[in-house]
């Protein structure tokens, strides 16, 4: 398809909306982003991007602009018991150089993409928040305040609570995992090592890992709990609860956690996948398509990833339904699976009976001893996974920020 002169609105200044617009104008269209917030801006938190999510800001020509940031690449992911001991070590440094794995900022990452949307044209609309759209040769979008906008393309990028998932599929509830997650940012002091640590405990776990070239740390806890009310970033925890919590465990979360003076928590919910992705002008990628719990890190991944081969469908493909058919074809699988093996791995990292516990470990040790490699390689179906093919957007260049 010719892209050029191609109106699309895309629902979303997040991760996915953002790449998926710069993805597109920098092949001619003309792209508007609507974002319901005031600002482009983060809630403060640590994000990880894999290779398969690297490989997509490459081809976007993003990738130095979040090296700059003083993104984190780590070396390796430790998965220890309560008691900090290593149980499984992951050593990235496997992965071939062109194959990092960042730990980075998401205010840090949303910049760089609106700073690369902007760049390449895209028109960034604050305040416009979607009510909903209907698909159309020429789709409709009405906003909260009582604007009607049309495009040729319609692209959901709106996460959790999308307005536009419904009008391609029925409603489907959520069901909450009973966990929680306790997120907080420290400050570092020292000189961290450049790895994930993720320690296990009967009913919770926490991950850790540097940012910003290691002034920072990043802290998600996860415990279960019976009951939760909403689903949503902003309710504040106590510290000192959260400390409780984790009481049990050794020195090192501890230590972590006796610095926490802000936290807060968020309900997990497990939504199903999407079944239509795509309709009459209209597209969903992203949390929008496939929320996902956090256990795989491959959220905004898969956000990435999406974004790259929508905007490549649109390119190849003669007519709109056919690219937009392929496109669903292309991603459901993957999602999917990705997002399944994000929920089994909430139940491994929680084995509370200690003699499942005992055994769990003991394999996971035994297998990083025998054949580490495999251990690595096991993911490779997620993180070599580069839906770019290497490729790389040709001009314009961008103007991010050194
Ligand atoms: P979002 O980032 O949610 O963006 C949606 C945007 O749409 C927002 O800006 C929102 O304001 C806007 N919007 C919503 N509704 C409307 C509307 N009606 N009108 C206009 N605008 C609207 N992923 C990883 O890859 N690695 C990780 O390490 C990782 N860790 C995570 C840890 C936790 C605890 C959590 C909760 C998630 C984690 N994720 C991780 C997942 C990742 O954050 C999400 O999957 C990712 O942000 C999804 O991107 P998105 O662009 O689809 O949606």
């Amino acid at each position: 398809m010719d892209l050029n002169q191609l109106k699309v609105a895309v629902v979303g200044a997040g991760i996915g909306g953002l790449a998926v617009a710069r993805a597109l104008a920098l092949r001619g269209a003309r792209v508007t982003v609507l974002e319901q917030a005031p600002e482009i801006r983060e809630v403060g938190a640590g994000l990880q991007v894999s290779p398969n999510g690297v490989a997509v800001l490459r081809a976007l020509g993003l990738d130095q602009a979040l090296i700059a940031t003083r993104a984190v690449r780590a070396g390796a992911i430790s998965l220890r018991d309560s008691g900090d001991d290593e149980v499984l070590r992951l050593d990235l440094a496997r992965h071939a150089a062109d194959q990092p794995h960042y730990c980075v900022h998401r205010a840090d990452l949303i910049e760089v993409l609106a700073d690369g949307a902007r760049a390449a044209g895209v028109r960034l609309r604050l305040l416009h928040k979607v009510d909903r759209v209907q698909p159309g040769p020429e789709p409709v979008i009405d906003t909260c305040s009582g604007a009607r906008l049309k495009a040729d393309l319609v692209i959901g990028a709106d996460g959790l609570h999308s307005k536009v998932r419904p009008a391609l599929n029925e409603g489907s509830a959520a069901t909450f995992t009973r966990q929680v997650a306790w997120r907080a940012v420290l400050p570092e002091t020292g000189n961290p090592s450049p790895e994930v640590r993720l320690y296990m405990g009967p009913r919770r776990h926490l991950v850790t890992y540097p940012l910003r070239g290691g002034t920072q740390r990043n802290i998600v806890a996860v415990e279960e709990t019976p009951q939760w009310t909403d689903e949503g970033w902003s309710q504040e925890g106590d510290p000192a609860a959260l400390r409780a919590l984790f009481a049990g465990f050794g020195p090192e979360v501890r230590e972590l956690l006796s610095r926490v003076e802000t936290v807060h928590r968020w309900g997990l919910f497990r939504h199903p996948v999407a079944r239509d992705w795509q309709g009459e002008g209209v597209a969903l990628l992203g949390d929008a398509a496939h929320p996902t719990l956090p256990f795989m890190a491959q959220g905004a991944c898969l956000a990435l990833e999406d974004a790259w081969v929508l905007a490549d469908r649109l390119a190849m493909a003669d007519t709109m339904p056919a690219a937009l058919a392929g496109y669903q074809a292309a991603r459901r699988d993957r999602a999917a699976r990705i997002v399944a093996a994000a929920s089994r791995n909430a139940w491994k990292y929680h084995l509370s009976l200690p003699p499942l516990r005992m055994a769990g470990h003991m394999a996971l040790r035994l297998g990083g001893r025998i054949a580490p490699g495999a251990m690595v390689r096991q993911f490779d179906w997620i993180y070599r996974h580069d839906v770019t093919g290497g490729a790389m957007v040709e001009t314009p260049v961008p103007e991010v920020a050194e």
